[in-house]
């Protein structure tokens, strides 16, 4: 991480703070340039060059560091701008370093952050410039094994991968819901740093939405039904900041989780509506070992609500072996599975429906492989899951 600091005090007393702080946090120093708890620098002074054995500014190594330029770009596109068109990992290296001498910068720098949108753009032409491919992973954080399922399965196809991380309130349509939702940016950062993601986009609020958006989103059924009646606006609010990372980071594949079925194919219709470069992937969905989807909502599930949880995973395996064994009224398939949920005295059952998997199209019979997709409320805590069923002819 950079910041940007306005201080009176001087160079070396802004370094003496720095290595306070260092010790402090009891800096670990076993390995030259290896992992550390805390390593702080000062860079950059505006207008001082200083050239003492123990104090050096600018820094003397931070134009070979990608993960320092990178972030410094938000703060200071003049010197970072142009290192990052010109440094451009050349071998799927670290962007534009990949090691220090003998020591592997992928083992152990953390991949840069950057924060705005600029930033994204110019990372990103950059390296479609230098013929690389570029994935993008849009994220909340909070991140589970279903998030690095996504990542590693861009990483695998691309060769930069990009995950943004970012709380997007316009997708929230209940307050209290914004507020509690998880969030942990420095466990996040550790897994990123495990993955050896090239690059995070963690923005602020302000930089998303620095003024109220007025442009409306429909996509028929798709946002008006199911998700689209329970949770109203939330679709259009994925909308509105996919399309943005969409517009900022350009051609790319962008990888999305079967979990959001609808949300998967309302992002889809969105591109292919809207004539925009970039590749859906959509990923299967990732679960505990007794079926419960994860998310990271999961944490906030009492242990009492979470022993009722596995039942939604359950119930949709029920309909789904009842279509396989030939069950093509979907209005049958459903009243059994409303049963088999009602014994659960604490699921509420918001909606649970069956539809064409390609189009989201009500089927009057199951002739081609479908979604059976649900939303229960375990008392305060939403959740939501789909399969998909093929019906036994078609197999
Ligand atoms: P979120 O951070 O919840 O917005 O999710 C980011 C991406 O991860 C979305 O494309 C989700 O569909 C996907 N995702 C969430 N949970 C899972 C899961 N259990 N398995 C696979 N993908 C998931």
């Amino acid at each position: 991480m950079v910041a940007e600091l306005y201080t009176d005090l001087s160079p070396r007393n802004l370094l003496e703070i720095c290595q306070k702080l260092e010790n402090d946090a009891m800096r670990q120093r076993e390995i030259v340039n290896g992992p550390r708890t805390l390593d702080l620098d000062v860079l950059w002074i505006e207008n001082e060059e200083i050239d003492d054995p123990d104090l050096i500014v600018p820094h003397p190594r931070m134009f070979e560091r990608g993960f320092v330029m990178i972030p410094l770009n938000d703060l200071n596109t003049e010197i970072a701008g142009k290192w990052i068109r010109e440094n451009m990992p050349k071998e799927g290296g670290y962007p534009g370093i990949s090691h220090i001498g003998s020591l592997n910068l992928k083992e152990y720098a953390p991949p840069p952050i950057i924060s705005t949108k600029e930033s994204l753009r110019q990372f990103a032409d950059a390296a479609r410039k230098d013929g690389k491919t570029i994935g993008l992973v849009p994220t909340m954080g909070a991140f589970h094994k279903g998030h690095t399922s996504l990542i590693q399965r861009c990483q695998s196809e691309n060769d930069i991968s990009i995950v943004t991380v970012f709380v997007n309130p316009l997708q929230f349509n209940e307050p209290d819901d914004f507020k509690s939702y998880p969030r942990d940016m420095e466990q996040d950062m550790e897994i990123l740093e495990d993955l050896s993601v090239d690059l995070v986009f963690a923005p602020e609020q302000e930089e998303m939405y620095p003024e109220p958006v007025l442009l409306g989103f429909s996509a028929g059924a798709l946002t008006s039904e199911l998700e689209g009646e329970y949770r109203p606006g939330h679709l259009e609010g994925v909308f509105t900041i996919v399309a943005k990372l969409f517009n900022i980071a350009g051609q790319c594949r962008a990888y999305f989780g079967e979990k959001d079925y609808q949300q998967l194919l309302t992002v889809r219709q969105m591109v292919k509506d809207l004539c925009m470069p970039v590749e859906i992937i959509s990923c299967p969905t990732v679960r505990e070992a007794d079926g419960l989807a994860l998310s990271s909502r999961n944490v906030l599930l009492s242990q009492e609500q979470r022993e009722a949880a596995p039942h939604l995973y359950k119930t949709l395996l029920e309909g789904k072996q009842l279509i396989e064994e030939g069950e093509n009224k979907p209005s049958r398939v459903i009243k059994k599975m409303q049963r088999s949920l009602k014994v659960h005295p604490r699921i509420n059952l918001q909606y649970l429906d069956i539809r064409n998997a390609s189009d989201f199209s009500v089927p009057p019979k199951i002739t081609e492989p479908v979604r059976i997709l649900l939303a229960v409320q375990i008392d305060e805590i939403r959740l939501i899951d789909n399969v998909t069923a093929e019906a036994a002819a078609k197999k």
